[in-house]
């Protein structure tokens, strides 16, 4: 025992000397060495988000300090003292019975130009609209949590936003509070740094409506989820009003507690989708109107037949057409226009080689070129064949019988029925979803 406490006596004076002052108390004041045993040192710890931010940032330092402290290679193993029940609402901090009411008139991060009056519904995100105007009907009562998931540029910011104003518009005194996870991350830290870990909690679980963004950022991250876990409940029995977004459906987040996942599904999962023409093309007639510009229905059509995989692509071709109109001080005419959007058509397409997209699949899913162009039939090899055939052909544009040839297949009509059932598949399989846009990701 006496030489565990020595061994860990030096290696923390090593940490210190390495390690500024405030840090070295906020982090290691409060670990403890317990044994090293077969060349693993055990070190106890308070709660799971400490060892989180050690392992991320200081794991290199505790080792080595260890192993010059010790004369021997270890590895590190932390432990929690107190284990939390998965109900309990206990803190993971003390919690000191101080009020504070400085925070009560904090800003609620919402900006105004986000409304309902400004978002567009069409069949990809009637859900979640219809579901966002309940719970700005009923704050807390009907669904809750709101869930709300979708890939990039879709409206999920948009939507959030405008609940959180609607339901501040109509309920004076209200407190809602708006801020994306990383936010949360950040000033969870914060508080830890410097002791003011009372205030960030009572700053969260105070609200009336809670809505965070891009939740998906806090996989992988134990210690937040466990703080997010308590703000959680401790909002819900409340009947306080949560509504999270995320870019995945809460089953697709890599590295999510299950009890997270369970209350994310608690309420109402609503998806956005990817808009279609018709949608598209309300949505462009509204920024113009809002922008104040005007173009011809054949350029609007044009847009939305041959962008906009996402809203926010959208409004980037009209800003830029916008822009090359007033440099030229002039209105663009169809074939003009047509010109300046082609030549991104052609650019993108050009990019994007078949063997690329042919390797970043066989990567993606973990088998080889030799597998996805050859005979068997497993569902290893079947599913990441039917999804390059469908994006050689949706992507990159190609003819079914040069999808079927880069790939070995005989037939053009499997190629036909491979992508007939991604397409279809994509609907309503959120993880094949999500592969797929990965892959276009990383494509780009
Ligand atoms: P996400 O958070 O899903 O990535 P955003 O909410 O930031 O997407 O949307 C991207 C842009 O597209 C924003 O400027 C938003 O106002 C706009 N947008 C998205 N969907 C719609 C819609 N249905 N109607 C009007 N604008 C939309
Ligand atoms: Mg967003």
């Amino acid at each position: 025992m006496d030489n565990i406490n020595s061994v860990w006596k030096i290696a923390t004076d090593k940490i210190q000397l390495k390690v500024p002052e405030k840090s070295f108390k906020v982090w290691f004041s409060k670990l403890n060495l317990k044994e090293i045993k077969d060349g693993v040192a055990n070190i106890e710890c308070q709660n799971s988000f400490i060892v989180d931010y050690i392992q991320n940032n200081y794991l290199n330092t505790v080792r080595n300090a260890l192993q010059d402290a010790s004369g021997e290679p270890i590895d590190i193993n932390f432990s929690i003292i107190q284990k939390l029940e998965d109900d309990d609402i206990s803190p993971i901090f003390e919690y000191t019975k101080e009020t504070d009411n400085t925070d009560k008139k904090q800003t609620s991060n919402l900006n105004k130009k986000y409304l309902f009056s400004n978002f567009v519904v069409g069949s990809s995100n009637r859900l979640a609209h219809a579901a966002s105007i309940a719970v700005v009907e009923k704050p807390g009562m009907i669904y809750n949590p709101l869930f709300i998931f979708g890939g990039v540029g879709l409206g999920k910011t948009h939507l959030l936003q405008a609940i959180g104003n609607a339901i501040e518009d109509k309920n004076k005194g209200y407190s809602v509070v708006y801020l994306s996870s990383e936010t949360f991350l950040g000033e969870l830290i914060e508080s830890i740094k410097n002791g003011s870990s009372d205030k960030f909690r009572k700053k969260y679980r105070d609200k009336d409506v809670l809505i965070i963004d891009d939740i998906q950022f806090i996989s992988g991250k134990k210690g937040t989820q466990e703080e997010f876990f308590h703000t959680f409940n401790s909002l819900h029995q409340a009947n306080k009003q949560i509504i999270l977004a995320s870019d995945r459906h809460p089953r697709d987040i890599e590295n999510l507690e299950e009890r997270l996942v369970s209350r994310f599904e608690g309420g109402m999962v609503a998806d956005i989708g990817v808009p279609d023409i018709e949608l598209k093309t309300a949505i462009l007639n509204k920024k113009c109107e809002e922008k104040n510009i005007t173009f011809d229905k054949d350029i609007i059509n044009f847009i939305s037949e041959n962008f906009g995989s996402n809203v926010r692509e959208l409004e980037g071709i009209l800003t830029k057409i916008e822009a090359i109109q007033n440099s030229l001080q002039k209105k663009l005419g169809f074939s003009e226009i047509q010109d300046i959007l082609g030549i991104q058509i052609k650019k993108t397409i050009k990019r994007i080689k078949p063997q690329d997209v042919i390797n970043t699949i066989c990567e993606k899913f973990g088998i080889s070129i030799k597998e996805i162009r050859g005979e068997r039939r497993t569902n290893k090899v079947v599913m990441p064949r039917q999804v390059a055939m469908y994006l050689l052909r949706v992507d990159l544009n190609l003819p079914y019988t040069d999808v079927a040839s880069l790939l070995k297949r005989k037939d053009h009509t499997t190629v036909m029925y491979a992508v007939d059932k991604i397409e279809k598949m994509i609907n309503d399989d959120y993880a094949l979803k999500n592969q797929i846009y990965e892959i276009r990701s990383s494509l780009q």
